[in-house]
């Protein structure tokens, strides 16, 4: 048998952070990760570090993660090709455009100071928009980065101070013997007092086991890129309805995404649809008709956990004493993912955070009959 202190099940950006964070706090921590860290929605994500458009009560966890972003350098060694080049979500209509200054709004009680670019800003600011987008609202200090890189760096650094990742270790049982937790994972057992449930979409299959199903379901955003283009796109771009976002690498290419991908039931890989792939790009083109041409060299989806109210479940939980989830972020994981870990460190070492996240506790889904869904 293996001891730690804290086991971790799942190498995404939640579990690699809070691996990292643990470690830092000096304690004996454990991470599982099936495949390679990084490999799942954490590593094939769109890239968008956003603070934009998120529910107020999201919001306070994104500002603790946008923190830590910008100091992943220092933290980690590495910045994950973090670029914070403003976010910049467009209304293509009067009632859009209302909904985007409700919004500012009410970031602007959070602390967030987003700018409203009217019509006529628009146009001068962003020449190569078509005449569909009548407003826009930018999040300066929001961003992108590279998903491939985030989860190793995390890992690498969590390694470093201490924690030891695993990858290539299915967590294939897992039970609480009364006194801890007993995973077993390639024939080893391990065992620690706590356990933190990181393991995106399947991490409604572990709360399960321990008597709290909920209704998470496989979210597989569709995503493409383009080859090389002359770069001119400075900002993350989004529209209001989210059906299309943007970027533009300073290497050139585009990388998009709108609708939705596909998997089978019994088959681990995700595939992209050609439908939700054209709806997108006729999307991209009608916002931005320089792109029409733009050669699509490649698109792909990856599996995220995605709730009904779209919160993640993020908490102790209501029947396991030192089991904490973080699973089901919906789509919008990917910025919160070094916060997250922090909120996780901060649960099992002082035994509350500042942050609030009672909209994200599972006690929510108590009572009603929900069940994981292929
Ligand atoms: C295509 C796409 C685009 C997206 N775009 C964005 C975006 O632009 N911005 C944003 O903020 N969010 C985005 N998201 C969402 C974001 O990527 C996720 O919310 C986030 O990465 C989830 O992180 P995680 O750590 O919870 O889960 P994951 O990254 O899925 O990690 C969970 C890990 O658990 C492991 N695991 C599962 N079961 C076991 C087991 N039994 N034993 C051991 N290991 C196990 C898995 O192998 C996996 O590595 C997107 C998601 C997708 C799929």
């Amino acid at each position: 048998m293996r001891e730690a202190d804290v086991l971790i099940v799942g190498g995404g950006g939640a579990g690699c952070s809070a691996a990292l964070h643990l470690a830092l706090r000096g304690v004996r921590v454990t991470l599982l990760e099936r495949r390679l860290v990084g490999g799942e929605a954490t590593g094939v994500n769109y890239g968008g570090v956003r603070q934009q458009g998120r529910d107020p009560r999201g919001l306070p966890l994104a500002r603790k993660s946008r923190e830590i972003w910008g100091r992943l350098k220092e933290l980690t060694g590495g910045d994950a090709e973090f670029d914070p080049c403003g976010h910049l979500k467009l209304a293509r209509s009067a009632e859009e455009e209302a909904e985007l200054l409700r919004w500012n709004a009410l970031a602007e009680g959070h602390g967030l100071r987003p700018r409203m670019v009217g019509r006529n800003a628009i146009r001068a600011e962003h020449p190569y928009f078509s005449e569909a987008i009548v407003a826009g609202s930018l999040m300066e200090e929001d961003g992108s980065a590279n998903p491939r890189l985030l989860g190793p760096l995390l890992a690498g650094a969590a390694r470093r101070a201490g924690a030891e990742i695993l990858e290539d270790y299915a967590v294939t049982d897992l039970a609480h013997d009364g006194r801890r937790f007993v995973a077993l994972a390639k024939g080893e057992a391990f065992a620690a007092p706590w356990l933190l449930n990181c393991a995106g979409f399947w991490g409604g299959e572990i709360a399960r086991r321990f008597g709290e199903p909920v209704p998470v379901e496989k979210l597989h955003p569709n995503m493409l890129v383009t080859e090389p283009l002359p770069y001119f796109i400075r900002h993350s771009l989004g529209v209001v309805g989210g059906d299309l976002y943007l970027r533009q690498i300073p290497r050139g290419n585009v990388i998009f995404g709108g609708g939705r991908g596909e998997s089978d039931e019994g088959i681990s890989w995700t595939r992209p649809r050609p439908d939700a792939a054209f709806g997108a790009m006729q999307r991209a083109v009608a916002v931005i008709p320089r792109l029409a041409g733009a050669m699509v060299i490649r698109s792909w989806t990856g599996t995220d956990g995605m709730m009904p109210d779209h919160f993640p479940v993020l908490g102790p939980s209501r029947t396991t004493a030192g089991l904490v989830h973080a699973f089901g972020f919906s789509g919008e994981g990917f910025q919160t993912g070094p916060g997250v870990g922090a909120v996780l460190a901060e649960l099992v070492m002082d035994g509350r955070t500042d942050i609030p996240i009672e909209a994200f506790d599972i006690g929510r889904f108590a009572g009603q009959d929900a069940a994981t869904r292929d």
